[in-house]
Parts: structure tokens; C-alpha cells; sequence
């Protein structure tokens, strides 16, 4: 079920009448001058914030499907460069969950969903033949722990990352919100 756009335009019109938006006022450079990269997993919305004690103002977050950052130029690590560059964050924690939906990521039924939902074979193959490789773009992990590493490796030796930025690494219990070192940096 999908929530109406009206019905939240108008709950937005009384949120903002009523000043419900008061408690949240900051600014936006990061209290705990902190980036933290994590998945777009539901269970996090509010869990993962809570069980670090992290309020309105006091991070960055960028998030994508998996908590997945291979590829050194990517949206994920132009948001962390600007973060340490631009808004002062001192330090970089990827946040991994257990029961990740990339942990069992399948690219074969991925495609036949898209397939499915009417995308033509042409447009996968005008995909493919612009080289695009699709199984390799949307590749999950086995392991998160593993997987979190990565994800901090590429953060950590990026040409354009100052040695002074601490990158850690975390994994969080979406249901519990236990978190589990898996990586500390300096
Ligand atoms: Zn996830």
C-alpha cells in the first residue's frame, strides 16, 4: 500500500503550521562531524540513528541499497568527499546490516522482474552492448562483514581522502540494533 502524495502534503501543511519542525532546527555542518554510509534498509530509518544516539544535526548519511561502494567515483564517495571537504566531518563509518536484501541478491530474477514490468530484451541488450554489465552493477555479497570492509578499503585508499580521516567499518542488527566492530581505523 502505497501512502497517498495528497495525504502527506496536507499532513506537511499541518506539520508546518503547528512548528512540529522547532525540535529539529540545526545547521548543516555535522555535530559529531561524522559521514555515516549505510544501506536504505526500512528497519534503519529510525533504529540505526537511535541506537548510535544520533540526532538531527549531528551526521551525514548516504545511503544505497547494500551499504555497496565499489567503484572510487561513484554518487556514494563524491557525497563522502564533499562531506569531509565542505561540511567539516572529520571521520567515515560504514554501516552494514545483518538479513541484508544485497546479501542475497539475485541478478538472473532481477532482470526477469525487469522483463517482466515490460522492459524490452532490446533495451537490456542496447544495455549490455554499451558496456553495461548489468550482473556486475547490481552484485550483492555474501558476507557483510566482508562486504563493509570493501566498502571502507575503497574509502580509505582514495586518492582524494586525507590521511587524517578515520574510516571504521560496523555492522547493526536490524532487528536488535546491535552494532559489531568490524573495522577501526585511526
Ligand atoms: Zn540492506
Amino acid at each position: 500500500m502505497n501512502v497517498n502524495l495528497d495525504d502527506m502534503l496536507s499532513y506537511n501543511q499541518r506539520f508546518v503550521e503547528k512548528k512540529d519542525y522547532e525540535p529539529y532546527r540545526t545547521n548543516n555542518i555535522p555535530n559529531k562531524r561524522t559521514v555515516i554510509f549505510t544501506c536504505m534498509d526500512t528497519r534503519l530509518v529510525e533504529l540505526l540513528p537511535k541506537a548510535l544516539n544520533i540526532q538531527n544535526g549531528d551526521v551525514k548519511m548516504v545511503k544505497n541499497a547494500g551499504a555497496i561502494l565499489r567503484d572510487p567515483f561513484d554518487s556514494i564517495m563524491k557525497s563522502i568527499l564533499v562531506a569531509i571537504y565542505e561540511l567539516q566531518a572529520e571521520q567515515v563509518i560504514v554501516i552494514g546490516h545483518h538479513d541484508c536484501g544485497m546479501s542475497h541478491m539475485k541478478t538472473e530474477a532481477f532482470k526477469q522482474g525487469m522483463k517482466h514490468r515490460g522492459i524490452s530484451a532490446e533495451t537490456l541488450q542496447t544495455i549490455d552492448h554499451a558496456g553495461i554489465d548489468l550482473d556486475r552493477e547490481f552484485a550483492g555479497f555474501h558476507s557483510v562483514e566482508e562486504s563493509v570492509e570493501e566498502s571502507v578499503s575503497v574509502i580509505k585508499n582514495h586518492p582524494l581522502i586525507p590521511d587524517d580521516v578515520g574510516v571504521h567499518g560496523l555492522t547493526i542488527d536490524p532487528e536488535t540494533g546491535k552494532i559489531d566492530l568490524v573495522t577501526k581505523g585511526q
